[in-house]
């Protein structure tokens, strides 16, 4: 596999252990510095053809949300190709610029998308719902 992404790394010559954290609520740090990283998709794709037991933060995931992309199967292959899923993959805010952060990330089946707009698209399909009941 190609490591030459691995020079043009954000995290290089940092405190490898901030990519190592005990407990989910210490990934911040390393996932601030993976969002600006330009190889992240790169480093993603190689900690995904890694051994599953893999530990720590790549490519602004963690070992459980790498079992969840395993899983939804068609996630790795999106983030590899070239146009428009690569563009979207690279992607660091929804197209209402919220950014695509832990929290703000929902996985479906391999895909990916904002759970804020996701939030309001619900509110807004409750208000319909219960309009049509109260005509
Ligand atoms: S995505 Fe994160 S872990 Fe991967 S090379 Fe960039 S900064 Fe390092
Ligand atoms: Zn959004």
């Amino acid at each position: 596999m190609n490591t030459d992404w691995m020079k043009r790394a954000a995290c290089e010559d940092m405190n490898t252990n901030m990519f190592f954290p005990d407990k989910a609520e210490d990934e911040g740090p390393a996932r601030a510095v993976c969002s600006q990283c330009t190889v992240a998709q790169q480093c993603l794709q190689y900690a995904l053809a890694q051994n599953t037991s893999l530990a720590g933060i790549w490519g602004n995931t963690n070992k459980r949300q790498r079992k969840r992309i395993r899983e939804g199967g068609t996630a790795a292959r999106p983030l590899e190709q070239s146009g428009m899923a690569a563009v979207n993959a690279a992607k660091t805010h929804c197209k209402r610029n919220h950014e695509f952060t832990p929290e703000n990330t929902r996985w479906s089946n391999g895909h990916r998308s904002c759970r804020t707009c996701y939030n309001v698209w619900l509110r807004k399909r409750r208000q319909a719902t219960r309009e049509a009941v109260a005509a």
